[in-house]
């Protein structure tokens, strides 16, 4: 019998369990009840899926949303675990097929929501108790409580299976439950005996900032400027905003798409799957874009209102980072929108709720409003313990003084007197900063002004005109696209007969995804070739590999399989799959760039089974037999191969610059398959080798695949 830590190498490619997921697992494995409190991104999937591995029977997974179980089906499918889906989105014959793999014990996993598991007067029901079920397991166990956020009805009807399936244990999971309504669903799923986990609710490589909203636009546009290859969403309180500020970003030339419950079902659901597919970028919500989300490379949620009170903040800032790299969770606040939500946070008729929803939109004001860290509030606001300094929040990475600002002052002033009040911040910030793009006026840049204030940075910029604005020695005029203004106070500061102080925040924001360095271009590169794959397979991206995946390939820069399968993401399925192409990608970036393996770096781990080492061994064979003068055709009539086995073996010596691409590929084939590749991209090869016609092989693909990425060009010689 496989153990836990086997099924988690082998199948899911971890090396180790996170929080209490090992021992939650023997408690399943036990065959006792588990209720799981864990914050999104910890790793609750695990704490059933590798039960299910374990147990002979079914397991049902009790899911309250269709996307969130085809995700789960497929990410399990791509690890080559057997699951499956019922819900309404299934056709008939889909369906049947279903029953048939239930009816043959051909299925670990079930995914099912709660109203279709008790229809028909509980025919399903029945049905379970003819086969053999091992376990079932509640996602989002809070939706039984109504006093959860996501109350469903339906989810109600579960308390009977204690009753119908009295060994069968139970695993109850959820990311957000206080302590009221983690009683009331052990209650109601009759769990008495229940063994409690709960996991701390800091997600450390989540970075939470603050930022003003006077001048949020430019400041936002800078920083998706900065992340122009990262997802991410943008909450804010209105439909029409959320048209409105896409509409915008559009315009700027971002990736971005609305999302409101006030737009047609197919519109929520394109833009949904764009955006899980990476082909959008921006999501611009409100709180009716979330449950759904399980997208693990959401890089930054971001604020542009002010959320009603701590519990929505942290819910919506968890969608991010689920895969554990750094995200940013940024909020642009303002006193205003606090008293813009009072007027919401008042309940006719109830001044019971109102009080308490006031009193919880004023924490989420202070939340924003302290000088100390925001981590420790928000963990503090949950009841648990935090240290006083997180090194990751807009408080802790800065330091902030006092200093003379006079001149900067009289700068920033005379560049507005000169230029007339009619432009925005941006404009002034690159006026000032004698920025050389197209965008500043010709006349402009013979102002004696322009060019005035290049020593400072555009960001620090920004930061002091909003300073300004705020001490009222500028104003901005309109909404849409504000204009920067002079006001009253100007002639005092620049006849010099008042001081202006500025705090100067000494900024340590680190943009590094991650800690150790990795190879950024490489990254990219490695994304393409995922999306391919996932354009291919017609599933998310992340489902293909997480960035964490990715981002370890392009730090610890594997050379072999052996080394490749040291990566975390690649189980014995993937590793099958997909660790030749990805591994190619690697190999020709090293070569180009002159880099070695790092992998040695990498935490030494316990050595999986090394039933694919042969692999690595069999390609140098061809490789020796070929530099010994041997023709592919007698290399595999020694080697009892086939010859296109022989030729993908040597493909992969172009990638070390020991073959040449035409001792593979006729020449005259070469320019030919050279502009399928430049087309149609290089993976898969399916639709490559459909283009190219019969008389070329998938190992001449290959091997002119190889020699493209050497960097050798289109010559072949
Ligand atoms: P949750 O349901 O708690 O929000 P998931 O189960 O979706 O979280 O897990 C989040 C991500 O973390 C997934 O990509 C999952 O594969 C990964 N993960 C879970 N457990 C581990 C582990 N022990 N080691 C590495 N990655 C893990
Ligand atoms: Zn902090």
């Amino acid at each position: 019998m496989h153990s836990p830590s086997q099924i988690l190498k082998d199948k899911f490619g971890y090396e180790s369990f996170r929080f209490n997921q090992a021992e939650i697992i023997n408690t399943i494995l036990q065959k006792q009840d588990a209720f799981v409190l864990m914050p999104t991104g910890g790793g609750k999937s695990l704490c059933y899926q590798i039960p299910a591995l374990l147990f002979s029977g079914l397991t049902v997974v009790i899911s309250p949303l269709i996307a969130l179980m085809k995700d789960q089906v497929d990410a399990l499918r791509v690890n080559g675990i057997k699951a499956s889906c019922l819900n309404s989105s299934l056709t008939a014959e889909e369906c049947s097929a279903v029953y048939e793999q239930l009816n043959q014990g051909d299925l670990k996993l079930l995914y099912i929501a709660p109203e279709r598991l008790f229809n028909n007067g509980g025919q399903f029901i029945d049905f379970l108790k003819s086969i053999e079920v091992s376990l079932f397991a509640i996602d989002e166990a809070h939706c039984i409580s109504h006093w959860g956020h996501d109350f469903r009805p339906e989810y109600r009807m579960l308390s009977s299976l204690k009753k119908d399936f009295p060994t069968v244990p139970i695993i109850a999971l959820t990311a957000t439950a206080d302590k009221l309504t983690r009683d009331d669903i052990l209650n109601k799923l009759q769990l008495d005996t229940t063994k409690i986990f709960i996991s701390s609710f800091n997600r450390p490589n989540i970075h939470y900032f603050v930022e003003p909203k006077r001048g949020m636009y430019e400041h936002l546009v800078d920083y998706l400027n900065q992340h122009r290859d990262d997802s991410g969403i943008i909450y804010v309180l209105s439909r029409n905003s959320t048209e409105a500020l896409a509409d915008k970003l559009t315009r700027d030339g971002f990736s971005a798409k609305p999302y409101h419950a006030g737009l047609t079902n197919d519109c929520r659901k394109e833009s949904q799957d764009l955006f899980a597919k990476d082909e959008v970028k921006i999501i611009v919500a409100t709180i009716a874009f979330g449950m759904g989300i399980n997208k693990s490379n959401v890089r930054f949620v971001i604020h542009a209102d002010l959320p009603k009170n701590i519990e929505s903040y942290y819910q919506e800032t968890g969608r991010a980072g689920r895969d554990g790299l750094k995200s940013d969770a940024i909020l642009y606040y303002s006193g205003g929108d606090v008293i813009k939500l009072k007027k919401f946070a008042t309940v006719e008729g109830n001044p019971e709720q109102s009080r308490i929803m006031l009193r919880k939109l004023s924490q989420m004001a202070s939340l924003c409003e302290v000088s100390a860290c925001r981590r420790k509030a928000i963990l503090n606001y949950f009841g648990e313990e935090a240290s006083d300094h997180c090194a990751s929040c807009d408080i802790c990475l800065s330091s902030r003084e006092k200093f003379d600002g006079t001149m900067i002052a009289q700068k920033a002033l005379s560049a507005v007197a000169m230029l007339g009040s009619r432009y925005g911040l941006t404009y002034m910030v690159d006026f000032l900063r004698g920025s050389k793009s197209g965008k500043i006026k010709e006349v402009h840049k013979n102002l004696k002004t322009y060019g005035i204030g290049n020593d400072i940075s555009k960001e620090d910029w920004f930061r002091y005109l909003h300073e300004l604005i705020s001490m009222g020695y500028l104003k901005q005029i309109g909404s849409e696209y504000p204009i920067l203004a002079l006001t009253e106070k100007r002639p005092l500061v620049l006849q010099g007969k008042e001081q202006v102080f500025l705090v100067k925040t000494i900024s340590k924001k680190e943009t590094a995804l991650a800690e150790k360095p990795y190879e950024k271009e490489l990254f990219n590169e490695l994304k393409i070739i995922r999306n391919n794959w996932a354009r291919a397979e017609n599933v998310p991206a992340y489902i293909i590999f997480s960035d964490a995946t990715l981002l370890e390939l392009a730090t610890y820069l594997p050379q072999t399989e052996q080394e490749i399968r040291k990566i975390s993401g690649f189980g014995d399925v993937k590793l099958a799959k997909y660790g030749q192409p990805f591994l190619n990608v690697v190999v020709a970036y090293c070569a180009k760039h002159g880099l070695a393996s790092n992998i040695s770096e990498k935490i030494p781990k316990r050595e999986r089974k090394a039933k694919r080492e042969v692999d690595s061994d069999t390609k140098s064979i061809s490789y020796d037999l070929f530099k010994n003068g041997k023709t592919i055709l007698k290399i595999a009539e020694i080697r009892g191969l086939n010859p296109s086995t022989i030729e993908n073996h040597l493909a992969f010596y172009i990638l070390k610059g020991k073959v040449k691409v035409t001792d593979l590929v006729p020449l005259d084939k070469i320019p030919r398959i050279t502009a399928a590749i430049k087309k149609q991209g290089q993976y898969p090869l399916a639709p490559l080798k459909e283009a190219l016609g019969e008389d070329v092989s998938y190992s001449e693909i290959r091997a002119v695949i190889n020699h493209l990425r050497i960097g050798k060009g289109c010559s072949p010689l």
